[in-house]
């Protein structure tokens, strides 16, 4: 009988046979052997045949019967008791001779992915009687329900099997589809327009599905529906790019709806798994050994058990430091390995949507948001991986607006057209994915245009790669506008798409919130002259005040600079905090931010050297 994998433990299964589907999520180190055909023999004088071994005999231990469970974790010298228990040989010396034998496996099974996520979403420990199967591959086994002979816990014997191919597999283009995705098209070629439409679409689904309202959160939607819209792999400019699938991260104050929208939208799109922090560990999101009742397991974490898919992590703050650093290879080849004990392999190609909270409690904390990506990611390598960061605050959207009911809206498209145009993007193979030779062109004059806009202090965008993100970014706007060619089969990258592209990352990083934008401009103008000039004046400056040290400790510890502050911390007066401000100011050591002045980086960085000088003389 068809079965959920949740259903089958129930006590009205014991012992009956079921078929369900589901994923095979881990293996044990090391199979067993244990008899298949067996050769019986009666060897005792005072019997003499009457327990019908007279003769040789051979038996057989079949998958279909539960005993066969008893076989495995006993001795060699076991095997004979086990033997006349199990096929109740009543004589008291008979010899038996191992004929054939047959192999079991100790497995993982776990639920599909996306459905009922909730029921079951942890991973049980199988039997499979057969050598050929493969972990983190999606199977319909047929077995039934028994318990483990050595401890009585309830368990699975796998008799047979068949890989599934999943639905982008077998995805195919019927007109009705095609007449469904055509809507998602549009006559725009103008990037603002195609943003307008882009716009419309995120309001209606914040009304209809995520709840999370504010003009100011159409950029945390629009982060969040990019990466379904990416593809595992293509070819730019006579090169293949094997990572075409989106790393994203999104990082937001607590309650400000950045995991509602991601979470509502995966289960709106009905494809894609959301995780939270108790899976945040290395062998939670890539693999590792468990221990189960003294037998090793090695098990495949998220990333890999949604390979062609896509994972959303919340609470990716949680990850530790050393963890994000052995996420690299995931996160460059989207392969996942185990090296312990001993090394096994798979594919990992999974999009991947990060969302983490500031480490320093809220965005506002930080001079530019952006920065607080480095506390969370630390290694520029690991930070160059993201293809893009959005970084949202809790007060750009008044609370009022966040709290007010809002009624449904009409829905732009139908539910089932967003899940076909998901499924056609990710099922087009790096040959169906087409860049015009205008989108080329633009692709590099962007890059170039991009490189010179921000600075690689904050490795988002560097010259060397930009070109992949930006190209990587167009195919998904390409895909949101269903913009195909050779009768739908391929996606059809257009200047505009690039054009789209660029505006995302203008938008993203020009954000208040974010930061990275004003933050590479003070960094760039700052570099040569301007700088020198107005670090010398400041000099000159501080040498009149004999507590400058405790001016440039506090200029240093405060990330927003107030005049209250500033006095209190000197126990000075407020005029002398004015005077101070109003002097860095005009040398353009700080600038004016909503809720005080920040430090701008060469500022920070010639404090740094003066505490350091300060430190040494001490
Ligand atoms: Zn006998």
């Amino acid at each position: 009988m068809k079965r959920e994998l949740h259903e089958i433990s129930k006590p009205e299964y014991y012992n009956k046979l079921f078929s369900t589907r589901c994923i095979v999520s881990g293996k044990g180190t090391q199979p067993y052997y244990v008899p298949f055909q067996i050769e019986i023999q009666c060897a005792s004088t005072k019997c003499e045949g009457k327990c019908g071994y007279g003769e040789a005999k051979i038996i057989e231990l079949k998958a279909e019967d539960e005993a066969i469970l008893m076989f495995i974790d006993i001795p060699s010298f076991r095997i004979s008791r086990v033997l006349a228990n199990v096929f109740k040989i009543s004589c008291p010396l008979f010899t038996h001779k191992l004929v054939q034998m047959q192999v079991i496996e100790r497995i993982f099974i776990s639920q599909l992915i996306g459905k009922d996520k909730n029921k079951w979403g942890f991973s049980r420990v199988a039997y499979y009687i057969g050598h050929d199967i493969e972990t983190n591959t999606t199977y319909e086994i047929n077995g039934y329900t028994t318990v483990d002979p050595s401890s009585q816990m309830v368990t699975y014997v796998i008799t047979s099997l068949r890989k599934l191919q999943s639905d982008i597999d077998i995805f195919s283009l019927s007109s009705a589809i095609v007449k469904r995705l055509k809507k998602f098209q549009t006559k725009s070629t103008d990037e603002t327009k195609m943003f307008a439409e882009l716009r419309s679409l995120y309001t209606s689904y914040a009304h209809n599905v995520t709840k999370i309202y504010g003009d100011n959160r159409f950029l945390l939607h629009l982060s969040v529906d990019l990466a379904f819209h990416s593809v595992l792999s293509f070819d730019f400019s006579n090169e293949r790019v094997y990572k075409g699938w989106v790393d994203a991260m999104i990082i937001g104050d607590p309650r400000c709806g950045k995991g509602y929208v991601a979470e509502r939208l995966s289960q709106y799109y009905g494809v894609g798994e959301v995780i939270g922090a108790d899976n945040a560990s290395y062998a939670g999101l890539v693999g590792g050994l468990q221990q189960i009742q003294k037998h090793w397991i090695i098990s495949w974490g998220k990333i890999p058990i949604n390979d062609k898919g896509l994972l959303i992590i919340d609470e990716a703050s949680e990850i530790r430091h050393e963890d994000w650093s052995k996420l690299s290879r995931v996160r460059s080849e989207g392969i996942a390995e185990v090296t312990k004990i001993q090394a096994q392999m798979t594919n990992a190609r999974t999009r991947l949507l990060f969302i983490a909270n500031p480490p320093y409690r809220t965005v506002s904390n930080y001079s530019y948001g952006i920065q607080a990506l480095s506390d969370i990611v630390k290694t520029p390598e690991d930070i160059a991986r993201f293809d893009y960061v959005c970084v949202v605050a809790h007060d750009e959207v008044p609370i009022k607006t966040i709290n007010e009911a809002k009624s449904l809206l009409p829905s732009i498209y139908v539910r089932q057209a967003e899940k076909d145009l998901i499924t056609w993007t990710w099922s087009r193979r790096s040959d169906q994915i087409k860049f015009t030779k205008e989108a080329v062109n633009e692709i590099y004059k962007q890059s170039i245009h991009l490189a010179e806009v921000f600075d690689y202090s904050i490795p988002l965008i560097q010259g060397e790669n930009v070109r992949i993100k930006l190209s990587k970014l167009a195919i998904c706007f390409a895909s949101r506008f269903f913009s195909s060619c050779d009768n739908y089969e391929k996606i059809l990258v257009k200047e505009e798409h690039v054009r789209c592209a660029t505006l995302f990352f203008m938008l993203l990083y020009k954000s208040e919130s974010n930061g990275y934008f004003i933050y590479s401009q003070l960094f760039r103008s700052s570099s040569g002259e301007v700088a020198t000039k107005s670090l010398h004046a400041i000099e000159i400056y501080f040498r009149t005040y004999n507590n400058r040290h405790e001016i440039y400790t506090f200029l240093m510890m405060t990330n927003t600079i107030t005049v209250n502050d500033m006095a209190e911390f000197l126990g000075k007066s407020k005029d002398l905090a004015i005077e101070i401000i109003s002097r860095l100011l005009r040398n353009g050591c700080i600038m004016k931010k909503r809720s005080g002045y920040v430090k701008v980086p060469f500022f920070t960085t010639w404090l740094k050297h003066k505490i350091q000088e300060r430190m040494k003389q001490l």
